[in-house]
């Protein structure tokens, strides 16, 4: 029976696999065939018992060699059949205290007990080859000692329950002295640096102040008569300062970090605006060394991405700037994907590749630690801190990113960086491809094949078919070519600096054949003072400044075909300006509105075209030609002022593409607020002029004959038109003279009728709610539709109410009289109304 037992557990131990005649015997002996086979069997187990015996042997030398203790649990009985040392370890005899489980069981801390039981219970079920853990034994002078416990399940029963388990008990009492010192040390460690990283970024606070004052003071002097060698002596001071200023910034930055204060912002920008913003500012660096600047932003990217902008823009103008700064020739490419798109986020991956002097294997890790530098002559040649790349490991890290590198001496560098940033849910939206461009030709000649690369693909995503020639050579013979075969390219993007004859020269030839294609000449920042006079005189008028975006490929499209569109108008007879046809944006929420201006404008014989915020307004000016916009000023989703900064900021992106005199669009501002203020607001915002609601005729047409002519380039600023409203509670005559167009008059009027309870309980609604914004916007309507029909009183009344909501608290029982007031001032203008509809609708 106990070799039997024993013969189970030693199989279980072992695997039970090893022995060929001990698995035949057992075998057997299951099949209830032993009796025979006994004999055979007996010398077998006694080989067994021996082993077992020179096992547990062993084990207890081991144990005291490797200084453990043993335990053999018997689980059936909850006895301690083999023990060895367990009693010492903790200080006691060993003829002190039992020796059953719940024994040892008791000596261990409440808080270990339950993560031994866990982890017991994982090995019994996975069945894995041992289990470990740190736990507390309590010694017998009090004291808890830290014990390491192995243990293995080395017999289970017929149902597979464990039923002996073979303990192993460490000291580990001075690991864990030596482990809490080090984490006491490194604590300290981190303490130190992290004061030392503050101390730092206060320093360096401090020292940009007066930098900033040398620079300032140093710039101011310069301006002033100087001779020679003071000029000198003045322009070393300015630029030992900028230098200076740039090493304190750097080391600011990364004690910032090092001090765990550099935050990282989570904002929705704009991907692509951001990365070229960056990459335009070292362009001049870029192209005075005569390098392409080529940035390529994969198509994948979405328009806008949470993140932190400002970090993003420091790596790129790190990495381009040491792109730039160490290539003599060739090129510097900044290519922008998506790599991952999790739920929720995506990984930004930017690549910096050059084709500089690269950087030898031994020194590519090196160069991500601070103050270091891939050889030594570099800061005598470059400058520089080496300070650089470190900063940019950890903005990386700050951002969940990685940063490497890929580089072979003399032949260039790759830098890649990876940033995890949030998902605009708009921000897959691509802008569609143009119609109107669908189904055109272009033709790109570039020397330098990634820019070609990126200009065919943003073309293609146009829906332009785009070919590619490096040699201006060749591509007079492909132009011409295609004239002979009536199929002209629609588009020439032309690269002016190409090798001999030039760019210039393939443009003067299109000039000299009769200017078939569309001309877009690609400059760069140092050739751009130098040529742009001679593309004008060409009849070139719109150009690209490389590096190009997305956005720069449109715009300078669109202006094609507005260009185009001018042209065209030039062969039709000159219109008088008083009946000049003018393209009318007409930016207005309320529906009433929009249709008074409507019909009063196309009654001009001027085009509209209606948006119904500032939001849509930036859209539709970004996709389409006007002559004029008219803002209104106060809507929901974004506000006349707003919009009108929104749309200076594009005009100043398309001066960008623009050769000749860059026309910005003129915008007239139509407020319910005449007040001074609220025109000094429209014209700081940029707008040229301003008109007051409800819309005179007389009024608007004259801020309209103000619009220039295109070419005129002359516009004035803002004349404001008092609006003159009559007394009375409702003066149909007055409005109809404002109008003057009797069907308009009764269509608004049945307008404003059918909605008029719904007008009232709005603002009852927020009144009610005590909610001072909508109070104010529902107010303001209201303020509006009554004054188009001269209703004076209930006007004044709504003015009221909207002027009280601006403050930061309301007099609520006030403005209660105030609507109250209103609401009877309108159910008497009501009736006169309604006449006025039926008697005009039956006439
Ligand atoms: P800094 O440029 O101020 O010296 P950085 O940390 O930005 O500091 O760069 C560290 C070093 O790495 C540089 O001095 C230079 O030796 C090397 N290095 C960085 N970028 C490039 C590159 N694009 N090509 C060649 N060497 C580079």
């Amino acid at each position: 029976m106990k070799s039997s037992l024993l013969a189970r557990q030693l199989q279980s131990l072992f695997g039970g696999e090893k022995d060929e005649g001990f698995r035949l015997a057992l075998a057997q002996a299951r099949n209830g065939n032993s009796a025979p086979l006994l004999a055979q069997l007996e010398p077998l187990i006694e080989q067994v018992d021996s082993a077992y015996a020179a096992y547990v042997n062993l084990n207890q030398w081991t144990t005291v060699l490797s200084g453990d203790a043993l335990m053999d649990w018997n689980l059936l009985t909850g006895a301690i059949d083999v023990k060895r040392g367990w009693k010492e370890m903790l200080g006691y005899d060993k003829t002190e205290l039992g020796d059953s489980v719940v024994q040892w069981q008791q000596l261990l801390h409440p808080e270990d007990a339950r993560r031994f039981q866990e982890a017991l219970a994982v090995h019994v079920e996975r069945r894995d080859r041992w289990f470990e853990l740190e736990c507390r034994l309590r010694g017998k002078d009090g004291g808890w000692r830290w014990c390491l416990m192995r243990g293995a399940v080395a017999a289970r029963d017929a149902a597979g329950q464990p039923v002996r388990l073979l303990l192993l008990q460490r000291d580990i009492a001075s690991f864990k002295r030596t482990q809490a010192e080090l984490i006491e040390a490194r604590d300290l460690a981190e303490s130190a640096s992290q004061a030392r990283g503050t101390f730092l970024a206060n320093m360096s606070h401090e020292i940009r102040t007066p930098m900033n004052g040398i620079i300032g003071m140093t710039e101011l002097a310069l301006d002033t008569d100087l001779d020679a060698e003071q000029r000198h002596y003045l322009r070393t001071v300015k630029s030992s300062a900028e230098s200076l200023l740039g090493i304190v910034n750097d080391v600011l930055d990364f004690s910032k970090i090092e001090a765990g204060k550099m935050d990282i912002e989570a904002v929705a920008f704009p991907v692509e605006e951001v990365i070229f913003e960056a990459v335009r500012v070292l362009a001049v660096d870029a192209h005075s060394k005569g390098l392409e600047l080529v940035v390529d932003v994969a198509p994948g990217v979405p328009e806008r991405l949470v993140g932190d902008p400002t970090r993003l823009r420091q790596l790129l103008l790190n990495l381009v700037g040491n792109a730039i700064k160490f290539t003599e020739r060739g090129e510097v490419c900044v290519r922008v994907e998506i790599e991952t798109g999790a739920a929720g986020d995506v990984l930004l991956h930017v690549t910096v590749r050059d084709t500089g002097m690269g950087i030898p294997l031994s020194k590519q890790q090196a160069i991500f630690a601070a103050f270091t530098q891939a050889d030594a002559s570099t800061t005598r040649r470059f400058g520089g801190t080496g300070l650089g790349l470190a900063i940019c490991t950890k903005l990386v890290q700050l951002m969940q990113g990685q940063i490497w590198l890929e580089s072979e001496e003399g032949k260039g560098s790759c830098f890649h960086f990876t940033a995890r940033m949030g998902y605009v849910d708009d921000a897959g939206e691509q802008p569609d491809a143009e119609e109107s461009f669908t189904g055109r030709r272009a033709l790109v000649v570039e020397k330098n094949a990634g820019a070609a690369l990126c200009l065919q693909t943003m073309l293609e995503r146009q829906g332009i078919k785009t070919a590619v020639l490096a040699e201006p050579a060749q591509a007079v013979t492909a132009i011409d070519m295609n004239r002979t075969l009536d199929q002209a390219f629609d588009y020439l993007l032309v690269d002016v600096d190409m090798p001999a004859p030039g760019g210039m020269a393939l443009i003067e030839s299109w000039r000299q054949a009769g200017q078939h294609e569309r001309v877009l000449a690609l400059l760069t920042t140092d050739n751009q003072r130098r040529e742009i006079g001679r593309l004008r005189e060409l009849g070139v008028q719109v150009h690209l400044m490389k590096p190009v975006g997305r956005g720069d490929i449109s715009a300078a499209l669109m202006l094609l075909e507005q260009q185009g569109r001018e042209r065209q108008s030039d062969f039709g007879p000159a219109q008088p300006e008083a009946s000049r046809s003018l393209r009318i944006l007409l930016v207005d929420d309320n529906p009433v509105n929009q249709e008074v201006a409507r019909r009063l404008l196309q009654k001009q014989g001027h085009r509209i075209k209606i948006a119904n915020h500032g939001g849509e307004a930036v859209d539709m000016f970004e996709q389409g030609s006007f002559d004029v916009i008219l803002l209104d000023m106060q809507m929901p989703v974004m506000g006349g002022v707003e919009a009108a900064e929104a749309i200076r900021a594009r005009e100043l992106r398309r001066s960008w593409v623009v050769s000749r005199e860059f026309q910005p669009i003129y915008i007239i501002a139509m407020s319910a607020n005449a007040q001074g203020s609220d025109r000094e607001q429209c014209l700081a915002a940029g707008m040229n002029d301003y008109v007051v609601k409800p819309l005179i005729l007389d009024e608007l047409h004259a801020a309209l004959a103000k619009v220039p002519a295109a070419g005129d380039g002359n516009w004035v600023s803002a004349s404001s038109v008092g609006g003159v409203l009559a007394d009375g509670c409702l003066d149909l005559p007055g409005a109809l003279a404002n109008l003057g167009d009797v069907d308009l008059l009764v269509t608004m009027a049945s307008m404003f009728l059918e909605d008029w309870q719904n007008y009232i309980d709005k603002l009852a609604r927020a009144l009610h709610a005590r909610d001072a914004a909508n109070s104010r916007l529902h107010a303001h309507t209201l303020k509006g539709l009554l004054a188009m029909f001269n209703a004076e009183v209930a006007r004044a009344h709504a003015l009221m109410i909207e002027g009280a909501m601006t403050g930061e608290s309301q007099d609520w029982d006030e403005v209660g009289h105030e609507f109250s007031a209103l609401q009877s001032e309108m159910a008497r203008i009501r009736p006169q109304l309604m006449r006025f509809v039926e008697k005009r609708s039956v006439d």
